[in-house]
């Protein structure tokens, strides 16, 4: 079968053959890829050469965003049966740490973790790919256009999730008692921040929509943009960040609400990162999302910055990668963010390709937001 990754020790992106995976354990699926997507982490690996492959190998499929249809099951299998519409979680527990052990391998402790299509283990630009039952989750049949958007959501559900969590532990300032975190209109008088209008930060707006935030979006492309228009279509306001400090940015959010309650950055603008933690307001959540991979070196005032952190109780966490919970909260999700916003998700869809079309995939062009190869349409 056809796949598209890294080889070893040759840069770019190739095609290569392998043999069809089959099942050999009684707890495998083997699954039929339809859609993949590609994301920033795949730009990246091309553009800079990030590889990581198993021992023993010398290539590896990339690709960890999917939607498949079960091809055939082990005799163990009970949760899903051939047909059945489903998506792969990415990571794979490192068996040893706390986190891993209790299904949120997202939270591993030693590191030791392997991520199919990143590190070390074989990804879905390819057409078929067996694993166990524990790590597949099963796809309602009406979503089938839209579940490639799975795992890319499930990022943002867990960022949003660190929110929720950790700002239980204030009433979050607000006089009306049905505007708190738990609510499903949680984000009524609160305001956020979202850094980057990519793939993440479009769909960290649309949950922080649905939850009614008032939400701004700062990136550095102009107003006339698809991104943009995808954001002003879910009630957001955006934010040209070429023409704004950070600290003129948080101003801006500012003026409505006089506090700027969330920060999620999902741009890895490192600076603009680090800088807009001298902005927050008091009590509020900065979630990073955002992997620079370039090194830079800028100068802070740290006294200022820890004293700042201190005395308004601010948090600054980051979040990576999802577990299964978050794989389905973003299904649930899914179709909600589809008829609040018209179609949303499928205009992010800028790129269709084939898995032949590798050399064309990786080819960076300014209004790309989302490609998805077909794999088998
Ligand atoms: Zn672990
Ligand atoms: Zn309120």
């Amino acid at each position: 079968m056809l796949a598209i990754g890294m080889l070893r020790g040759k840069a770019g992106v190739h095609t290569f053959e392998l043999p069809k995976p089959e099942i050999k354990q009684p707890d495998e699926v083997l699954v039929r890829v339809k859609e993949a997507g590609v994301d920033g982490t795949d730009f990246n690996m091309v553009r800079h050469n990030l590889q990581d492959i198993a021992e023993g190998r010398n290539e590896i499929v990339m690709g960890h965003e999917m939607v498949g249809v079960i091809e055939a099951v082990g005799s163990d299998v009970k949760s899903v049966a051939p047909g059945d519409m489903v998506v792969f979680t990415v990571r794979r527990g490192c068996g040893i740490c706390q986190p891993c052990l209790h299904n949120q391998s997202d939270m591993c402790m030693t590191g030791l973790y392997t991520e199919r299509g990143i590190h070390k283990q074989d990804g879905f630009f390819t057409e078929f790919v067996v694993d166990q039952e524990q790590y597949v989750v099963k796809v309602p049949g009406d979503l089938a256009n839209l579940a490639v958007f799975t795992e890319p959501l499930s990022i943002a559900e867990k960022g949003i999730e660190q929110i929720s969590v950790i700002q239980s532990r204030l009433p979050w300032a607000c006089e009306h008692p049905d505007h708190t975190y738990t609510s499903p209109d949680w984000g009524k008088c609160k305001t956020a921040l979202v850094l980057g209008a990519g793939p993440l930060g479009i769909l960290a707006t649309a949950l922080l929509r649905l939850a009614e935030v008032h939400t701004y979006v700062a990136d550095i492309v102009p107003e006339d943009s698809h991104k943009v228009h995808l954001v002003k279509h879910m009630g957001a306001n955006y934010i040209d960040a070429r023409s704004k400090t950070p600290k003129e940015i948080v101003e801006f959010c500012c003026s409505a609400t006089a506090n700027l309650d969330i920060v999620f950055e999902a741009s890895g603008a490192a600076a603009t990162a680090v800088e807009l933690i001298s902005h927050m307001s008091r009590s509020s959540i900065y979630v990073m999302t955002g992997i620079p991979r370039e090194e830079l070196v800028i100068q802070v005032d740290a006294a200022q910055l820890v004293r700042q952190i201190v005395r308004n109780n601010q948090v600054v966490v980051g979040s990576v990668n999802s577990n299964r919970s978050h794989f389905e909260m973003a299904l649930k999700d899914i179709p909600a963010i589809n008829s609040r916003f018209g179609g949303m998700l499928e205009e992010m869809i800028t790129h269709r390709f084939k898995l032949e079309d590798y050399e064309r995939i990786f080819v960076p062009t300014d209004q790309n937001i989302k490609t998805v190869i077909e794999v088998e349409p």
